[in-house]
């Protein structure tokens, strides 16, 4: 074996590298693409180590078993990175485009052996294989990442048709097929294709380890049980949509607390209970549009953040979300038509300068109202201040209730 061919086995060992890395991401969040782009890295190791071993004549695999697996990498290659943008791969045009440059391939090997025309062909098919995955995914690229990978794509499948013409005339004079392949010219072009596997590698292994690290960041602020933010995403996504709200506009919490959910619990069991909180969660999550944050923020109560409705629209939403809570009906063996359910509701709107914290405790204020009047309704600050009139004025009739029996006595 030659020292420029120890140099060649620079490519199966980055291959394999790739490989493992591909493994690693699928073994921590399992995925088809993924998967598919783990095994084409390590066909890809195969049939590099393969040729070059063909090559030093260590080993006899013949080429057209060699030239399938290239193409067989390929095509698992460009139809993993279709799945990871669209979901799916165009199978039947993969199978088509493997098995005609199959046949090209070993019908120019077989009539004229191994040389310019076999290498040409061999280049140009998987150039095409690649050319059906880039196409397939040229509408389906939303982040800079997705695009990046793109062109990088772009460029090895670039040079799956330059290599060939490159080949053809940089290593005119080489007198047989061997020595064709041991050219200096061949190496470098080995070169190259180790180097576009390598970006496309990286920059592959980049989007996939983001989709990880988003999909774990989504998780850490979700709640699993009812599909909305959790208390710690709640209060973050509220702080952050408060910092970038326009100065006048309204911005208010809706608070929820499910009434003698204890009894619930108590009589129905712990998992029954899950289900009401999820489906309170679930009409949360439907009533939760571009401008509205859902959250639950404790057992069995919800809250709602909403921007740019004046006091009475949000009173009406939440007057909404309480009717529709309490005509749920959760089927259970005991009971048909299922028990009812219902929940207590406060709003308050944000006063300029005022923190997160601070106007949901005034809503918990208003909540509380609403459990006072007899739960199943909805209170907002509004309310609280005419209760709080009402209460004061009370208690200044039996004072002077009190007073004026005290003179007459
Ligand atoms: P009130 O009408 O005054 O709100 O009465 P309540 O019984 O609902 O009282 P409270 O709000 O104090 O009770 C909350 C109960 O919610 C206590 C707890 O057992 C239950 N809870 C909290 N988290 C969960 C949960 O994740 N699942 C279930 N099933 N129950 C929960
Ligand atoms: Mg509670
Ligand atoms: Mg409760």
């Amino acid at each position: 074996m030659q020292a420029e061919s120890y140099f060649q086995l620079l490519n199966p060992l980055v291959f394999l590298l790739f490989a493992a890395g591909f493994f690693a991401v699928n073994a921590v969040r399992p995925s088809r693409a993924v998967l598919m782009l783990a095994i084409s890295y390590l066909l890809g190791a195969g049939a590099f180590t393969v040729d070059i071993l063909e090559q030093a004549d260590i080993i006899q695999a013949g080429a057209i078993v060699i030239s399938a697996v290239y193409a067989a990498t390929a095509v698992l290659s460009a139809a993993g990175v279709a799945c990871l943008y669209r979901g799916a791969a165009p199978w039947r045009l993969f199978g088509a485009a493997f098995v005609i440059h199959m046949s090209l391939y070993s019908w120019s090997y077989l009539a004229n052996g191994y040389g310019w025309t076999s290498s040409f062909l061999a280049n140009i098919g998987c150039g095409v294989i690649f050319s059906i995955g880039l196409v397939s995914i040229r509408n389906h690229l939303p982040r800079t990442i997705d695009k990046i990978i793109f062109w990088v794509y772009f460029v090895s499948c670039l040079q799956c048709f330059v290599r060939p013409l490159l080949l053809a005339y940089l290593a005119v004079g080489t007198s047989s097929a061997g020595d064709f392949d041991q050219t200096i010219f061949v190496m470098a072009l080995h070169f190259v294709v180790g180097a576009c596997a390598v970006t496309t590698g990286m920059a592959l292994l980049v989007a996939c380890s983001t989709d990880i690290i988003n999909e774990l960041q989504q998780r850490s602020i979700t709640d699993r049980l009812s599909g909305v933010y959790n208390r710690r995403g709640f209060e973050e996504t509220a702080e952050s949509t408060l910092r970038s709200r326009g100065d006048h506009e309204f911005v208010a919490v809706i608070l929820a607390d499910i009434d003698h959910f204890k009894q619930v619990n108590d009589t129905k069991g712990h998992a029954f209970g899950d289900m009401v909180i999820a489906e309170l969660g679930a009409l949360f999550t439907q009533y939760a549009d571009r401008d509205r944050i859902a959250g639950r923020i404790g057992g069995e109560e919800f809250a709602m953040l909403v921007v740019g409705e004046p006091l009475h629209a949000v009173k009406d939403l939440a007057e909404a979300l309480r009717r529709d809570f309490s005509e749920l009906r959760i089927e259970t063996a005991e009971s048909e038509g299922g028990p009812v359910f219902t929940a207590s509701f406060g709003a308050a709107l944000l006063q300029p300068g005022e923190s997160l914290l601070s106007v949901i405790a005034r809503a918990d204020e208003a909540l509380y109202l609403s459990k006072n009047l007899g739960r199943n309704c909805v209170s907002c600050e509004t309310d609280l201040q005419v209760e709080k009139l009402r209460s004061a004025a009370g208690f200044h009739y039996r004072r002077k209730y009190r007073d004026d029996a005290a003179a007459v006595g």
